[in-house]
Order: structure tokens, then sequence, then C-alpha cells
């Protein structure tokens, strides 16, 4: 026998989401997570209403949450050319201190079990797991999903091709006071080697969090000298970080981002989330992505665990469906990276979609999926 019918490995939002719609089918759930919540992440923080309805579904109660409304994009070059649009589906702007957090309750509400330490060794024993953490304790379960995120010690572990391959991409963040910046927008400003998104949070705070390559960041090696050599050379951003005041002591930083493709099993492991795959940040679509895909592996693990599906079956059933609802929006995420990241390039597509908003809001639903339907 097993100690628990499921055993996520991290608690991030796609960690979360499996957690508390399996538990909500009556498995019992173990949760391994590194960190006690709340705790503030590297992200964007601006989520797409597509999940919307799936979290209110399984009684997550987002209206609690003071999370502020978003429908308008604006979009603007190094050199300070933009463009703005109405965002088809629109979404959210929640800081992930509160948004983990609030499911993180949820699930502790549903009976989820949690652990904070860090697991170092997942096992595929016959026909169960085991599962290691840093102190030494074990947990057996039916079934393991890995939700750990972009990067672990794991991936080394499971012997997975991407971390073989150089990720040369690093996440700042940080949070500030600045009142004038539009509660309903979300800015994506280009800079050389990178891009930055700015939106607003719960708390009134703007969250701005971006995105570099490591190749334009060691030349200057700190986030203050970067921020007013390359960052501040693109107006919108100069103006933003001259007047803003930040409120946490630090940045935050993640490095070796990786945005190479990754199996969505390894050794029977259902991959969720950033551990299956990372969608380009511009896409802003990651965070939904995340809950989508815990949704499709609950749904065919709840098969399983009820008798009505076998190990084989909810393999190729998640691979296939994950394949499906993602391998479109990855690619497109993908292309519109590299043509955002070319200044030449990203000066003519900003003309392209200037003279047509259509054509923006177009290329905002390739990335996006639909309201998730319950
Ligand atoms: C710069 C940047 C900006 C972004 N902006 C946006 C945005 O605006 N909108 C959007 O939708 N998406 C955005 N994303 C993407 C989004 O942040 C991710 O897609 C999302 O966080 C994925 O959630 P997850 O649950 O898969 O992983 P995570 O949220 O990273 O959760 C993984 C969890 O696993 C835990 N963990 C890791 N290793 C272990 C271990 N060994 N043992 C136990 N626990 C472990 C971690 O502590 C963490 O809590 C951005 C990403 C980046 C890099």
């Amino acid at each position: 026998m097993y100690d628990y019918d499921v055993i996520i490995v991290g608690g991030g939002l796609a960690g979360l989401t499996a957690a508390i719609h399996l538990s909500q089918e009556k498995h019992s759930v173990l949760v391994l997570e590194k960190k006690t919540y709340p705790h503030h992440k590297v992200c964007g923080e601006y989520v797409s209403n597509e999940i919307i309805p799936y979290l209110n579904a399984l009684g997550v109660p987002m209206d609690s949450s003071k999370a502020v409304q978003i429908d308008n994009l604006t979009l603007s070059t190094v050199s300070g050319k933009w463009t703005q649009t109405q965002l088809p589906l629109g979404g959210i702007g929640i800081s992930r201190y509160s948004f983990d957090h609030l499911l993180h309750q949820r699930a502790v509400a549903n009976d989820v079990k949690f652990v904070f330490e860090s697991v170092t060794e997942i096992e595929f024993k016959a026909d169960f797991f085991e599962v290691s953490t840093e102190n030494d304790q074990t947990f057996t379960s039916k079934v393991t999903i890995g939700a750990y995120g972009k990067r672990s010690p794991i991936d080394k572990r499971l012997n997975r091709d991407f971390i073989k391959q150089k990720s040369g991409w690093l996440g700042v963040k940080s949070h500030y006071e600045f009142d004038e910046f539009p509660e309903n927008q979300v800015a994506l400003h280009n800079f050389k080697g990178g891009y930055g998104g700015l939106s607003k949070t719960e708390t009134g705070a703007v969250n701005f969090c971006y995105l570099a390559s490591y190749s334009s960041f060691q030349k200057l090696k700190n986030v203050s000298d970067f921020n007013e050599k390359v960052v501040s050379r693109n107006p919108f951003l100069n103006d933003f970080l001259g007047k803003a005041t930040p409120i946490f002591n630090e940045p935050l930083t993640i490095a070796q981002i990786s945005f190479q493709q990754k199996k969505s099993i390894e050794n029977h492991i259902l991959m969720c989330g950033d551990t299956a795959g990372l969608i380009h940040p511009l896409c802003g679509n990651g965070m939904a992505m995340a809950i989508h895909s815990a949704k499709i592996a609950s749904e065919q693990v709840n098969h399983f665990l009820k008798d009505t599906s076998n190990r084989k079956q909810l393999e190729t059933a998640y691979e296939k469906e994950w394949q499906k609802t993602f391998k479109k929006r990855l690619w497109m995420g993908r292309h519109l990276q590299s043509l955002l990241l070319n200044e030449e390039m990203s000066n003519l597509a900003l003309r392209a979609v200037t003279t047509s908003p259509a054509l923006l809001r177009k290329l905002v639903r390739q990335t996006h999926g639909k309201p998730i339907v319950c």
C-alpha cells in the first residue's frame, strides 16, 4: 500500500490547482513544497481571464482577492514607438504573494496535506512512487505530479534533455508605488536584449517584471546599472523608473530560465505547469497554462484512481491532451519573442499592428486559450 493517492511535487499554481481538484474528487493528496506561504515570486502577475470560471468552480474565492481588472494592452519598442489595444478576453492583476496563498488556503480547507521540504528524488517502483525530501523523509503514492516550476535539481536526477542545454535568460521583478499607472492596463515595453511588463496588483502597487538575455545583462552585472543603462533607454521605462518608488528592498531575480521544449511525462510522473513547458512571458499566459494543465492532469488522474483507465491510458491521454491544448500557443510564443527581440523587425511589426489593432488582437488570441469550460 502507499501513503497517498497523489503526491504533488511543488505547490505553485499548477500544483495547488491539481491538489484542490483532486481533493475535491475525494482522493488523498500530499503537496511537497520547499517554501512556506505567502511568498513573492518573479512573475508579471497579469492573469488571463480564461481560468476564472475554472477557479470559481473549484471554490477559490477570486472575488475576495481584490485583483484589478485589466482590459488594455500597451506595447512599445526600444525607441518608444507605441500602440495600444483592447484585450479580447482581458485579465486580472494579482500578486503571486496573494494568488498562491489564496489557492493554498483553499487546498488546506479541502484537507490537502502539506510538507514544507525540498524534494530530492522521485522514483517509480513497479506500480507506485517513492518521493524523498532533503530531510530524508520518504512518502509513497499511486500517482505523482511534477509541478516544481521552471527548473530544479530533480530535472538533473531525471536526466531531462532541456537541463543539458544552456538557458541564457534572467528574470527580475519588483513592486513600486506609482499611482498614475492606469489600473486597467498591462504594458509591455521593449529594451535591448529583453522586455518588461507593468501592471497593477491588488495592493495598488505596480509590478515591474522583466526578462533579459544573460548576454546583455552580464556586461553590467547588477540590476541598478542595467536599469539605468539599458532598460531606461525605452522612454516609457525611463519615465517609470524615474518617478516610481520601489517597495521591495531588493528586486527578486531568477536565472537560467529555459524555454526549451520539455516532455509532459518523465518516468511515469505527469509534469504540469512550467515543469512541462514554459511559454514566453510576453504572452502573459504562463499562469493560465499552468492552471489549465493541472485541470487536464487532474481529470485523467481521477479516471485512473477510479479504475476507469490504466496507467498506460492515463499517460497517453494526458500527453495527447497537453499537446492538443498547448503546442500551438508555445510555438506562437517562441516566434513572437524572436520578433520582439529583433529591433528592426519589432519596429516593422509595431508599425503593422499600429495601423491594424485588429492584427494585434489576433496575435493575442493566438497565444491565449478560450475560457475553460468546467
Ligand atoms: C519574467 C517572467 C514573467 C512572467 N510573467 C507572467 C505573466 O505576467 N502572466 C502569466 O500568466 N505568466 C507569467 N509568467 C509565467 C508564470 O510565472 C509561470 O508560467 C507560472 O508561475 C507557472 O506556475 P507553476 O505552478 O508551473 O510553477 P511555479 O509557480 O514556479 O511553482 C513551482 C513551485 O515548486 C516549488 N519547488 C521547486 N522545486 C521544488 C522542490 N525540489 N521540492 C519542492 N518544491 C519545489 C517552488 O518553490 C514553487 O512554489 C512569467 C514568467 C517569467 C519568467
